[in-house]
């Protein structure tokens, strides 16, 4: 990354539920999700260890980041590209594994490596691995990661994270029902204080109105209250992510021009990104006097500090 940059945000499963490979979902990936947010000294912290997580782990073996891998839960979507993370087996790797809600464990994590469900086991593994049981925000911020969490709206639990470095700020909400029917984990005016004025909000847009209301209830969003909660927080850029599984490159190609309509119509300020994977937002930090210099497409907004390369 450049020299200017605080965080660099990169995506590598796009998908929710299962992974979607195949013609119809070439362009956007079917790998389930998977985000690293590179820091400016030689850490990389992840969100998540869906299917993405293989392409990752064979970019990470050809330098020596220490790796941070941070869950929101262990459904399998999150959980399951984590025995094939090459670094793992790299002898005197530094990783952290962290579990997203202080009562769990890694379990799920390593659980699916039992020799039943996978063929190698943890005792297989050769980095230099650290297994957090509990207390994964101390453990970042004592390594200089400054990391809060909230729980969202999903069935068995998940969290959501506002990521904060060189004064810019990254929140990663995916698996979250805004609107979900019944009693609420969290409420929706929390997300909209835990959002508040982010430079790039990356939120669980799985569902189309149309899509509902069979799917109420299900854990994820409509892609209409994700908009209306990037306006209420006053976001600068929302990516929408954990696309459905048979949401296929021409679909979401429509979704990505109604949102820049909406987007138009009702808060121009904002710009919105149906993520793929391989984007990339690069964020320097704002106390610097650089404006980044993308080579590719650059998006600067209002002014300043975030880039899509
Ligand atoms: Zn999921
Ligand atoms: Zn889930």
């Amino acid at each position: 990354m450049k020299s200017d940059q605080c965080m660099q945000v990169q995506f590598w499963g796009v998908r929710g539920t299962i992974p979607a490979p195949g013609p119809k979902t070439v362009r956007y990936g079917g790998n389930t999700t998977c985000v690293s947010i590179r820091f400016d000294d030689n850490k990389i912290l992840i969100l998540d260890a869906g299917t993405g997580i293989r392409e990752l782990g064979k970019e990470l073996l050809k330098d020596d980041e220490e790796i941070f891998l941070l869950l929101t839960h262990y459904h399998w979507d999150h959980i399951q590209g984590f025995p094939v993370f090459g670094p793992i087996y790299q002898p005197g790797r530094r990783v952290h594994l962290l579990p997203g809600m202080n009562r769990s464990t890694v379990f799920g994590l390593l659980a699916q490596m039992d020799g039943i469900h996978y063929p190698v086991t943890p005792e297989d593994l050769l980095s230099d691995t650290e297994f957090i049981a509990s207390g994964s925000l101390d453990y970042l911020r004592k390594h200089g990661i400054y990391v809060e969490r909230i729980e969202t709206n999903h069935p068995g639990g998940s969290s959501g994270y506002r990521i904060e470095r060189g004064g810019r700020v990254v929140v990663f909400l995916t698996d979250n029902e805004l609107d979900p029917p019944g009693e609420r984990t969290t409420e929706y005016d929390a997300f909209v204080e835990f959002s508040r004025d982010a430079d790039l909000l990356i939120h669980d847009a799985q569902y189309l109105p149309e899509d509902m209301p069979v799917k109420w209830g299900w854990g994820h969003s409509v892609i209409d209250h994700v908009r209306e909660l990037a306006r209420a927080a006053n976001v600068k850029h929302v990516a929408l992510t954990h696309h459905d599984p048979d949401r296929t490159d021409d679909a979401l190609d429509r979704i990505q021009a109604d949102s820049d309509a909406w987007f138009a119509d009702n808060a121009p300020q904002i710009t919105c990104s149906v993520a793929y994977e391989g984007l990339i937002f690069d964020l320097p930090a704002s106390c610097g006097s650089n404006f980044l210099v993308a080579e590719q497409e650059v998006l600067l907004v209002q002014g300043e500090g975030l880039a899509v390369v």
